[in-house]
């Protein structure tokens, strides 16, 4: 059993000058606050917070009298956090400085200091009373609002002065309860898809990463001939305008990555499977990128790609309570999982043929189910006599001519998944993956 937290941060409608004002008085008294606090957790060497509480509280509570007591407590333990990892840099000797400088404010909140006054609106208790703020909820608000997970006591407030509104870290907190798996859903990273093998069947889930990839490495080479027009000419607009491209493509893929991570996620959870993945190492090895020169363009390609969706997997399995299982992941495309013997793939071609039983395969299916039989020879639950293994228990038909054929998806259809429309809309469809 474990807990998992995000942080989801939401703003508030603009406010009032007047509302504002309060705001910014209350930031400034906890900035005071903090700062006392840090400045003297470094000289003294005192940064845990029950003691900081200990020895500063009445001090701290003195001048500000109409301040509800709960922030010499936040203040405490944003002081406390603040002084550790200076004094961490410090002994590291990564910073020169004798005191850690407060830069950036955010004001800490425990349960007595804000509630959830209806699912759009706040209170926050500050030195003029409890004062409202109303909410602008977004999809990504909603959708925890909505789902399993509760608000938990602790939020962050910062100020937007140019807009004039709070905006809010909300922290969402779930437990989770991680299950005995019953069976495994292979999942293979390719270049342009991801192969998924789930009940009997490899789907190929269709990404475009190629794209993605090819898009890094162009957009490498023309940073580099940006850098030496700009040394020339100087930075103009059209370098931000292009920053922000980027930013936008980023944002577009990891969307993309969430989406198909929610969707393997929630079929193994449903079949209560655990999630066979890759182990990967830390370096790029898959021979797709072999041919990008540059190592640290590589590794970013790989982290990117690869990498990347492991993590979001790896990311919503917590949130699942699923279970992760890690297999090596050599030659899984390269030998036939019944016979063990090399299958020749002639051309470009993704079909191959064993060169022991002479029976075809997808390349793709080879290698979600060496995963799956990797996995199980792992989890000790199968004898390591792979003859006639069937993936998920069912006999696989091996003649000598069929070919186990993937099922593609492509993405135009999987991208529109949407993750909790998707329990109704696509039921047909989820059920059969
Ligand atoms: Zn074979």
């Amino acid at each position: 059993m474990g807990e998992v937290a995000r942080t989801v941060i939401v703003r508030s409608a603009r406010l009032s000058r007047k509302l504002f004002r309060v705001f910014a008085e209350l930031e400034g008294m906890y900035r005071n606050m903090v700062e006392q606090l840090t400045m003297f957790a470094v000289r003294s060497n005192t940064t845990s917070f029950t003691r900081l509480k200990a020895l500063k509280y009445r001090e701290l509570r003195a001048p500000y009298p109409q301040l509800p007591s709960h922030y010499a407590y936040t203040a405490c333990q944003d002081a406390s956090t603040r002084a550790k990892s200076f004094l961490r840099l410090k002994k590291k000797s990564l910073t020169s400085r004798e005191h850690p400088e407060i830069r950036s404010v955010s004001i800490w909140l425990d349960d007595h200091l804000w509630k959830l006054s209806s699912l759009t609106s706040v209170e926050v208790a500050t030195h003029k009373g409890w004062v409202r703020v109303e909410l602008e909820p977004h999809k990504q608000y909603w959708r925890y609002v909505n789902a399993s997970w509760r608000v938990a006591s602790e939020a962050k407030v910062k100020l937007d002065r140019k807009s004039r509104r709070l905006v809010i870290y909300l922290t969402f907190k779930k437990s989770v309860e991680a299950y005995e798996p019953r069976g495994f859903v292979a999942v293979d990273v390719n270049e342009n898809h991801v192969a998924v093998l789930a009940g009997g069947s490899v789907y190929l889930f269709e990404t475009g990463f190629r794209d993605i990839i090819l898009g890094y490495y162009y957009r490498y080479r023309r940073k580099r001939v940006q850098e030496k027009y700009d040394k020339l000419y100087g930075a103009n607009c059209r370098v931000k305008r292009s920053v922000f491209r980027k930013l936008k493509e980023r944002r577009r893929k990891s969307d993309l990555k969430w989406k198909l991570a929610n969707i393997i996620v929630r079929v193994a959870k449903e079949k209560q499977y655990a999630i066979v993945l890759e182990k990967l190492g830390k370096n790029p090895a898959k021979e797709m990128i072999n041919h990008v020169r540059d190592d640290q363009l590589r590794h970013r390609i790989y982290q990117a790609s690869f990498r990347g969706v492991q993590r979001t997997i790896e990311e919503k399995t917590r949130e699942h309570g699923v279970p992760i299982v890690y297999v090596d992941p050599r030659n899984t495309s390269k030998l036939c999982p019944v016979h063990g013997a090399p299958i020749v793939y002639s051309n470009d071609s993704r079909i191959g043929r064993c060169s022991i039983g002479g029976e075809l395969w997808h390349r793709d299916v080879v290698a979600c189910v060496n995963l799956l039989v990797r996995a199980r020879l792992g989890n000790g639950s199968h004898a390591p006599s792979l003859g006639g293994l069937g993936v998920d228990g069912s006999p696989v038909p091996l003649g000598s001519t069929a070919i186990h054929d993937p099922t593609p998806i492509p993405k135009s259809l999987w991208a529109r998944w949407k993750p909790l429309d998707a329990t109704n809309k696509h039921k047909s469809m989820r059920m059969n993956i």
